[in-house]
């Protein structure tokens, strides 16, 4: 399912979409490479210009950007041998640095290759402070979106494509990962007919948080084709890209729970 492909398409329907050329030029940064966006933020760059422009005068709203697993939790393993949370983290830093040109202020549950939980006790108890950890994160402040960032395996490897989870507390969570679903297949996979879905009942934090929350599979370590391309930081920025465009596209207005 799902045929993955570059970004040739991409052009025409960007330019469809009527964005303002300030949106072009982060697209060249996008395509240049996030190591060029985070370089941009630290020296002179003209897009570290812009973007202290877009800041000024204005408020940032913020975003939780949640990259899953990390330190002693690798989660799921490629084809090719690589870890999920590295890719995570890899891909969670191309959206952090894609959404601050877009004008948010961006927090991370973590930056860097940690676990959240203190060293100590068993493994099951770190991983549960690990997830007990992010999600206070996550609930400090109800009006910030969440983005969690996954990798999905199958047994199958001919499996590929992103799929959006929704969490089940706040009712806006939805309409968040649909906007960010609609995205991601406009710009990335116009043959992705992965259905939104509601929180697997496993995933204890899209379960618990009361903020409204997206999980992003953002396709499969199983498949190697999809695999490699989850591996290339020219893809990672494609698909931060895209998820970053998703969330400047959905608007919460409830900012309630359900039931
Ligand atoms: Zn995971």
């Amino acid at each position: 399912m799902g045929k993955i492909r570059k970004l040739g398409g991409f052009w025409p329907r960007l330019r469809s979409l009527a964005v303002v050329s300030v949106i072009l030029l982060l697209v060249a940064g996008v395509i240049f490479g996030g190591s060029m966006l985070r370089q941009a933020f630290s020296g002179g760059d003209p897009l570290a210009a812009m973007g202290e422009a877009l800041a000024k005068g204005s408020i940032r709203p913020e975003v939780v950007v949640d990259p899953g697993h990390g330190g002693i939790d690798g989660g799921a393993i490629g084809v090719d041998g690589s870890i999920e949370k590295n890719v995570n983290l890899a891909l969670s830093l191309s959206l952090r640095d894609v959404l601050a040109v877009f004008g948010y202020d961006v927090v991370m549950t973590r930056d860097t290759d940690i676990s959240l939980g203190s060293e100590g006790g068993s493994i099951r108890q770190q991983k549960r402070e690990d997830l007990e950890t992010r999600m206070a994160i996550m609930d400090e402040d109800l009006s910030r979106p969440v983005i969690m960032v996954h990798q999905n395996t199958f047994s199958q490897p001919a499996y590929s494509g992103a799929q959006m989870f929704y969490g089940t507390v706040h009712s806006d969570s939805r309409n968040l990962a649909e906007s960010v679903r609609k995205s991601v297949v406009t710009l990335l996979q116009p043959d992705n007919t992965r259905e939104l879905k509601s929180a697997p009942s496993d995933v204890w934090v899209l379960n618990h948080t009361s903020a409204p929350v997206v999980m992003v599979e953002c396709g499969f370590l199983s498949n190697p084709q999809e695999c490699a391309l989850l591996n290339s930081e020219e893809y990672q920025c494609q698909m931060a890209f895209a998820v970053a465009y998703g969330l400047t596209g959905w608007s919460g207005t409830e900012n309630g729970k359900e039931g």
